[in-house]
């Protein structure tokens, strides 16, 4: 497959060469391909830290390490190019942005913002455009811990609804929705979505049966420590849960937990993220949070990243490619969907200054990794060198010396699977 760095650094970076570098460099983000394929015979575990990696890093066979390392998120990320009439360049080339939410208010309330992938994952089977809709749900047994799961009635979209902020592998489940060779869609974060795009440049499946790849613009992934915290400040034991519900039921809504004997626990969004928590390591190095492999991407609207209130619930929708705007017209004809004023980049900019802010810093701390020679990430058509211009020199060399200094400390490193 060709390759193409386009973060300037390969002269000096380089990416990991095994799985378990990429693992013990910290870039692994848990996203289950290597359980995809391996066809589960390497499964995805939760380790002592609270992050999901391969169980096993040094049993794959030599083609199955080499489909691996050719789509894995901590080896590389690459934008969807698809002659898109617009491009920015914080948000990257698409066709529409638009706040939008569910046409049915079932669905907007139970959703975590306003219901704008559970609208389209209904619609997708309502239309027999798809069959069965990949992505993730609480565990039924530990529902505080989030799994891929295979819905196939709206209804089952609907139940798996929300956003989980905590480990989860939706790419565990690709081989099983690909061996089915029926069409479905997608619904997964955007380095998930990197990874498919990805493995969809060798492996002709998935242009074939996957007919609608939808994501969320994500500020990264906790380890399950802050959903612990929260439990022990209820005074709850995980083998007491009946329900962890992290969003939606309004939006934000409630972080909400119930027990098996009948008690019931909320706090606020507000209060959940008090604290930022554990976040993975590959996210504080993310090229791509805003989903550029993706059909469509949804976010939150809220000024400053902050809700102030309880709302109705709204998303900002980011249509990406052709095949996505036919969903977005189809779902728009058929009420499922409700598309409402335009967005500019520079609205979504005061949504998200997060998001802006890690775009300009990334090649300075993709730099920092390289100078401390670990593995970086490579990026094709996120456009880091023009986003690091943005950024004055003072910045971009804190960012990267920063960086430097945590890699050679090992602040990165995690241990291998043993
Ligand atoms: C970890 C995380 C970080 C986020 N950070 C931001 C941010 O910085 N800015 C922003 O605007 N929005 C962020 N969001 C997205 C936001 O919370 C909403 O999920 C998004 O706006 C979609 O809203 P919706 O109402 O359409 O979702 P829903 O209709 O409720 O659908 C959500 C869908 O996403 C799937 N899903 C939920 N959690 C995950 C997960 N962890 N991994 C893969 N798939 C998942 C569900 O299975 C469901 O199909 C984040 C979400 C997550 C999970
Ligand atoms: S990020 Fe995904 S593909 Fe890469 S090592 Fe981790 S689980 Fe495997
Ligand atoms: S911030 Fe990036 S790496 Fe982290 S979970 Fe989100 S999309 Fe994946």
């Amino acid at each position: 497959m060709e390759r193409r760095n386009e973060t300037n650094l390969s002269d000096i970076g380089r990416t990991a060469t095994s799985v378990a570098e990429v693992v013990s460099s910290g870039l692994c983000i848990g996203c289950g391909l290597c359980e995809a394929v391996t066809v589960g015979r390497v499964p995805m575990h939760l380790t002592g830290y609270g992050a999901l990696r391969p169980s096993i890093v040094n049993k794959f066979t030599r083609q199955e390490e080499d489909r691996i390392l050719a789509a894995c998120p901590g080896i590389i990320a690459e934008s969807r190019l698809e002659n898109a009439p617009h491009t920015d360049l914080v948000w990257g080339s698409y066709f529409s942005m638009n706040y939008g939410w569910a046409g049915d208010p079932e669905r907007r309330f139970a959703s975590s913002s306003g219901g704008v992938l559970t609208a389209l994952g209904c619609h997708l089977l309502e239309t027999k455009k798809a069959d069965l809709i990949l992505h993730v749900g609480p565990d039924p047994d530990m529902p505080m811990r989030s799994r891929w799961r295979m819905s196939r009635t709206p209804k089952e979209v609907q139940r798996n609804a929300g956003s989980r902020y905590g480990p989860v592998a939706p790419l565990a489940g690709l081989e099983n929705a690909l061996q089915l060779e029926k069409p479905f869609a997608i619904i997964a974060k955007p380095c998930d979505l990197g990874a498919v795009h990805r493995l969809s440049k060798i492996d002709d499946r998935i242009d074939r049966v996957c007919v609608a790849r939808l994501t969320l613009v994500c500020g990264g992934q906790s380890r399950l420590g802050k959903s612990i915290e929260r439990l022990n400040e209820f005074g709850v034991l995980e083998s007491e849960l009946a329900l962890f519900r992290y969003r939606g039921f309004g939006n934000p809504g409630r972080i909400r937990v119930e027990t098996r004997d009948g008690r019931a626990f909320e706090i606020t969004y507000a209060e959940f993220w008090k604290e930022e928590g554990d976040i993975e390591t590959r996210c504080k190095f993310c090229p791509d949070a805003l989903g550029e492999a993706s059909d469509i991407a949804a976010t939150d609207v809220w000024p400053g990243a902050n809700p102030t209130d309880e709302d109705a619930g709204f998303n900002g929708v980011i249509c990406r490619t052709q095949a996505g705007k036919e969903l977005l017209d189809g779902a728009v004809a058929g009420d499922d969907l409700v598309l409402g004023d335009s967005i500019t980049p520079r609205q979504f900019d005061s949504f998200q200054p997060h998001q802006v802010h890690k775009k300009h810093a990334l090649l300075a701390r993709l730099q920092g990794l390289a100078h401390a020679k670990t593995p970086m990430i490579e990026t094709v058509g996120l456009r880091l060198d023009k986003l690091a211009e943005a950024l004055d020199a003072d910045r971009r060399q804190e960012e990267t010396s920063a960086t430097m200094q945590r890699a050679l400390a090992g602040r990165f490193s995690e241990p291998l699977p043993t």
